[in-house]
């Protein structure tokens, strides 16, 4: 055998089974068809939170106007594609060295199985004991006419100036986040969402209290209006309805319909490795149908959320199961995730449909937070939460939050949820004040 594992992806699940598995004194090859480093650091999470404190630079300015703010604040789209770069391209530097530093050998162009033990890339076949299928996902197929000319979050990341209109079809995560950030920079902004319930993996009522947010920043979001086809007219194009009526003639048009796992092309049949509709299926322990192939991050139909965390810990798994011939699982319990939104939104634990579910005797505790100090001094009207609480544990089943900090407040929760720490812990602990953080004194 060529080596002791080709790993196929280079992003946050393949990372840590590299540079461990090298380390351990295995013979390594790692395969991307992109830049080397994966999608959170080149065209996700990070380079997307350049964009996102840029905008809210831009909101602190407008929300504080009339409470003393005199300067004009303005943006130069292409100086913040700059600063951006400066970090993506330092990510990509830094991500190959590393592996070229732990002695991983790096095989440019895309894989697809041949047999069960080799892959084959740029026409040269690479045999391995075992395998790691890292290959994250990718903008979710769509149907109707004119879909190609949507770009996807890749392009939007990289776009020179924000055109002044923009329409986002579908209502998850990636058009919230960038619509945010449009509507900041002055863009007329619509999201298309197909039913009545955007971001359904989200709390109804923390929506809810965005889609006002939205609304008041002149962010139009239309529900129940699936797109039915988009027409190019010179620069500009025409998205029209399932009925065929116009509902924007707009200068962009951005994908934000969700994501599936990017495994069509990896011939996994031919390896034996089976596939669901969620990605490639796995055991427990993140073993594919084939004992020395494994799956994880957005790629895998584990129970984990297509998160950078998730891959990461999925990623340490599969390390472990590896090096010490192991089956363990991966927890992920509390596993915290943020819409970054202005304000942003986040949640950990379970929502309250799913609490009824399992039969709990619960409490809630919900509310406005817009009202409070900490929001109304920084000009933010827009707060909620909602925790459940376990009545014979009082351990926190969920929390869900909208409003300022909500993404670093949610990791006190989760961190109660991973760690069994009770409601009444939480309360009783001194928090620095007045923070964020010690407002979840009045929510507990
Ligand atoms: P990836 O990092 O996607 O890596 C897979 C790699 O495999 C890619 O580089 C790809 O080129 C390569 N590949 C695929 N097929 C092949 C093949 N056949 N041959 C060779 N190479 C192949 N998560 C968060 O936790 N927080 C956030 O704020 C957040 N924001 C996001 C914003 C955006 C715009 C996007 C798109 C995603 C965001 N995510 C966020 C999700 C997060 O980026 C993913 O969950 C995470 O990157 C998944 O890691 P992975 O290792 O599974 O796959």
């Amino acid at each position: 055998m060529d080596y002791d594992i080709i790993i196929i992806g280079s992003g946050s699940a393949a990372s840590k089974v590299a540079h461990n598995t090298a380390s351990a004194g295995w013979d390594v090859a790692i395969v991307d068809s992109q830049r080397i480093g994966g999608t959170c650091a080149l065209r996700g999470c990070m380079p997307k939170k350049v964009f996102t404190g840029a905008a809210e630079t831009l909101d602190w300015s407008q929300r504080l106007t009339d409470h003393g703010i005199t300067a004009d604040v303005d943006i130069d789209w292409q100086d913040v594609q700059s600063f951006k770069q400066s970090f993506t391209d330092s990510f990509n530097n830094g991500i190959r060295q590393g592996f070229e530093e732990a002695g991983v050998d790096i095989l440019e162009g895309r894989a697809s199985f041949e047999d069960e033990h080799t892959v084959t890339v740029k026409n040269t076949s690479h045999t391995a004991d075992n395998f790691l299928i890292a290959t994250g996902a990718k903008p979710r197929p769509l149907t109707f006419t004119g879909q190609d000319h949507l770009i996807t979050s890749n392009e939007f990341l990289e776009l020179e100036a924000i055109p002044g209109d923009i329409v986002f079809v579908g209502g998850g995560y990636i058009s919230f986040e960038f619509a945010h950030v449009a509507a900041r920079t002055g863009a007329d902004v619509t999201i298309l969402q197909r039913n009545d319930r955007p971001l359904a993996m989200f709390e109804e009522s923390i929506v809810d209290e965005l889609l006002d947010a939205s609304e008041d920043v002149g962010i139009n979001v239309h529900l129940n209006t699936p797109a039915g086809e988009v027409e190019q007219h010179g620069d500009h194009y025409h998205v029209y309805n399932k009925e065929g009526e116009t509902v924007s003639k707009t200068d962009l048009v951005v994908h934000g319909a969700g994501r599936v796992p990017q495994i069509d092309d990896l011939n996994l049949d031919k390896a034996g490795v089976d596939t669901e509709r969620g990605g490639v299926t796995v055991n427990d322990e993140l073993q594919t149908t084939q004992s020395h192939v494994y799956a994880a991050g957005d790629c895998a139909a584990s129970p984990g959320y297509p998160l950078t965390p998730i891959a990461t810990i999925e990623g340490q798994t599969v390390t472990h199961n590896l090096l010490h011939d192991d089956k363990t699982k991966p927890d992920y319990t509390g596993t915290a995730t943020t819409l970054f939104s202005i304000p942003p939104v986040a949640s950990v634990g379970m929502q309250e449909s799913q609490v009824e579910e399992k039969g709990y005797e619960y409490s809630v505790n919900e509310g406005d937070s817009g009202s409070w100090f900490s929001s109304q001094r920084i000009g933010v009207d827009h707060g909620r939460y909602k925790i459940m609480i376990d009545d014979a544990t009082d351990e926190i089943l969920g929390a869900h939050l909208i409003g300022h900090h909500a993404e670093e407040v949610i990791n006190i929760f989760a961190a109660a949820i991973k760690h069994n720490i009770t409601a009444s812990e939480l309360k009783s602990t001194p928090w620095s004040y007045p923070t964020s953080i010690a407002d979840t004194d009045y929510m507990l």
